[in-house]
């Protein structure tokens, strides 16, 4: 999950990174007092900054330095609702101004590549990175971390001087990296991203943008994560999926897929889409990826039907069952339970390929249940090819 700068802001502040005040607002009204009380340290200068999950707001005027209360009204004004690279921007955040004497770089990243965490620094921060990453290289220092250790402060120190940092710099950016650590391991994050990271003329340093992606796969032992997803930009479908416990990704194509297995799944997609482009020029595509998982219960089949059918773009529905430890005939009742339970909420044609153990009950289930939906197909090509020409027609 990628959160917002505001709300990277607040896990820096959490683990003692330094940030400058700020206040988040999402009317225009409310602008000049949160100026006022943000401003206070700073002579009154703030900066609104538009809160969208997109690089380069600030070539795309959603960063704006205000002088006077008035002028961040005016800011606000003029960032909230507008549009950056397709995000609308919903929210503003009124930060502390800063006299920046010197922008920098920092970031670091799980390397999937390399098995590793991967630390990336420069003494060019402010600019879009990977623009620097392109045409020189040499400025940006990448230093592999291994994840037991993390960041200590001769690590840190490490990264600095790879960067190019003179000693009393690293000095004083330091500490601020090992912190950076704390936020990574302490919240989960596969991705901390510090641009810029500033020297303020009088020397201070601080986190003037953060990014922060989190790894949701460990959000059981965070409460507070659950908090931070931005439950308005989700799609409805997958929301109500999250809220079931599915494993479903919303696609924009016609055909419904559910399955049991990832593996399995993703080579139903692969073979609907090639049977849309050999039998339907491409008319029928995924809409979907659902896996239902190893014990596919009846409830947990009508979880997934309703969620599919809830999609308007879906024409036809593909369920690829391949039998295992739970057994064909107990998925074949899983769809005629499912069937009941949705009964008129069921409305498109069903195609069914059931393969594995206990095979021959499940389809002798399904044939006697004989839902008038529900078409048996005995092959994976055969299948996608009958449920591709349904959503097709
Ligand atoms: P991004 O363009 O989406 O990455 O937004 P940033 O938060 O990085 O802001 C873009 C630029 O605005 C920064 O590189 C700074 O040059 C400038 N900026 C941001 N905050 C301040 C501030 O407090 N004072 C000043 N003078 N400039 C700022
Ligand atoms: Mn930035």
């Amino acid at each position: 999950m990628d959160l917002f700068e505001y709300q990277a802001r607040d896990l820096f502040e959490k683990h003692g990174v330094p940030v400058l005040a700020a206040e988040v607002v999402t009317d225009a009204a409310d602008a000049a007092a949160a100026a006022e009380r943000v401003g206070a340290d700073s002579g009154g200068v703030v900066v609104v900054k538009a809160q969208v999950k997109v690089g380069g707001r600030g070539k795309a005027g959603g960063v704006k330095l205000a002088k006077t209360p008035q002028e961040a009204t005016e800011a606000a004004e003029a960032i909230l609702g507008m549009d950056i690279k397709g995000h609308t921007v919903n929210a503003v955040m009124i930060a502390q101004g800063a006299k920046i004497a010197e922008e920098y770089y920092f970031s670091l990243l799980l390397d999937r590549a390399n098995r590793s965490l991967l630390a990336m620094c420069s003494k060019e921060g402010g600019m879009d990175i990977e623009t620097l990453a392109e045409e020189r290289p040499e400025a940006l220092a990448r230093v592999a971390v291994d994840a037991n250790t993390g960041i200590d402060d001769v690590t840190a120190r490490r990264i600095l001087t790879e960067a190019g940092f003179e000693t009393s710099d690293v000095d004083a950016i330091a500490p601020a990296l090992v912190r950076l650590w704390d936020v990574y391991k302490g919240e989960d994050a596969t991705l901390v991203e510090v641009n810029p990271l500033v020297k303020t003329e009088d020397g201070t340093v601080l986190a003037l943008d953060g990014k922060v992606t989190l790894d949701a796969n460990a959000d059981f032992r965070h409460e507070g994560h659950a908090d931070l997803a931005d439950t308005e930009a989700a799609d409805p479908l997958e929301a109500k999926a999250a809220a079931l416990g599915l494993n479903y990704v919303k696609l924009d194509g016609n055909v419904g897929i559910i399955g049991n297995g990832a593996g399995l799944v993703m080579s139903t997609l692969d073979v609907v889409a090639y049977a849309g482009e050999e039998h339907t020029a491409g008319a029928a595509t995924p809409a979907n990826f659902l896996d239902i998982g190893g014990g596919a219960s009846a409830e947990v089949m009508a979880n997934g039907l309703d969620v599919i059918l809830g999609d308007e773009q879906v024409k036809s529905v593909f369920v690829n069952v391949f039998g295992g430890i739970t057994s064909c005939d107990a998925v074949a009742n899983g769809i005629v339970s499912a069937l009941q339970m949705l009964g008129d909420d069921a409305t498109k044609p069903l195609v069914v390929r059931l393969d594995g153990n206990n095979v021959e009950e499940g389809r002798r289930i399904l044939a006697e249940a004989a839902h008038p939906l529900v078409t048996i197909e005995a092959t994976m090509d055969g299948a996608a090819r009958r449920a591709a020409e349904l959503a097709a027609n």
